[in-house]
């Protein structure tokens, strides 16, 4: 079997590469950037393909933040981007919550270990939510609380499903309290699994790292609706109308990322050595998860 090709100062076999494909599904972070570093030649790359009439989707794994938070970052950084053309995992979890699940009120209510973002798309979809950022429980839990968590009493009873996400504000009473949902019989959901999260040039604890306390507890493990979640691809296909032979996913981590567009049998998938993961990963004998190409950083599709 060939291996990945290789792109950077490959004129002709980029060119050969961009035309197989109609739809680039982009990450955002280790891709376009690492926090608020572009890297050189993203929004040249952006607008390149957009003359060459491609539909471009920005798809990131980042719960913390909205579509329309995401908007204000990609014009901060002048890159051009459409809210509409942002698919974050905490968007796709409250579609999923709202279209797919579609729990009659009143005992639809999602209880949230997560950021703004999460509560920002679950207020779209009109869907009840406690938690999140509720600032009444950012504190240490008191030994009342654990009679009142048993019986009940600091529960609310219309929490249907619990949904994790990164939570910078994570605390023993927010994990009791999810743990005490899930025991009634909430649904667990999670926004993504990513371990890590690049930050700084290092690497920080990622959203899978956050919620694994409540995942232990519970013996149970989430339903993720990021990538490489095919409730995610599912969703965008059915927004996008895409045809997955003729779109290509690019990304910096192939667990999440490349595992994605390989999953979702899309037409092919380009790895971008800019963020977590490294070219011997994939290109090592046995390696499990195998872009179709891939290039030093997006910029240099500009050839
Ligand atoms: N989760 C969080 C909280 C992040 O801050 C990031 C990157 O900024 C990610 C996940 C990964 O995002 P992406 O899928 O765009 O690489
Ligand atoms: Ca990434």
């Amino acid at each position: 079997m060939s291996g990945p090709q290789y792109l950077t100062g490959d004129k002709a076999g980029i060119e050969t590469f961009i035309d197989q494909f109609d739809v680039f599904l982009f990450d955002c972070d280790g891709v376009l950037w690492s926090g608020d570093h572009v890297f050189p030649g993203t929004a040249e790359t952006i607008e390149m393909l957009r003359s060459k009439g491609k539909q471009l989707v920005f798809v990131t794994n980042n719960s913390t933040k909205s579509r329309a938070d995401y908007k204000k970052k990609f014009d901060g950084v002048g890159i051009s981007c459409k809210e509409d053309e942002v698919f974050g995992s905490s968007y796709s979890a409250a579609i999923y919550i709202s279209r797919i699940l579609a729990l009659p009120p009143p005992k639809n209510k999602v209880y949230v270990l997560g950021e703004s973002g999460i509560e920002s798309e679950l207020a779209s979809e009109k869907v009840p939510f406690c938690g999140g950022t509720d600032p009444s429980l950012r504190r240490d839990i008191q030994p009342e609380d654990f009679t009142k968590i048993a019986s009940g009493e600091l529960l609310d009873p219309d929490v249907a499903i619990v949904l994790a996400g990164l939570d910078f504000h994570t605390s023993y009473l927010k994990v009791a309290l999810g743990l005490h949902y899930l025991k009634r019989g909430a649904k667990f959901l999670a926004t993504n699994i990513d371990s890590t999260l690049p930050s700084a040039g290092a690497l920080f604890p990622g959203a899978g790292s956050t919620f694994a306390p409540l995942a232990k507890s519970a013996g149970a493990e989430p339903l993720a609706l990021g990538k490489p979640s095919q409730a995610m691809m599912d969703a965008i296909e059915g927004k996008f109308k895409l045809d997955r032979k003729r779109t290509c996913m690019v990304g910096d981590r192939l667990n999440t990322d490349i595992q994605f567009g390989i999953e979702g049998g899309l037409g092919g998938t380009l790895a971008v050595l800019t963020g977590v993961s490294k070219k011997e990963e994939f290109l090592e004998e046995g390696a499990k998860v195998v872009p179709s190409a891939y290039v030093d950083k997006l910029g240099d599709l500009l050839g």
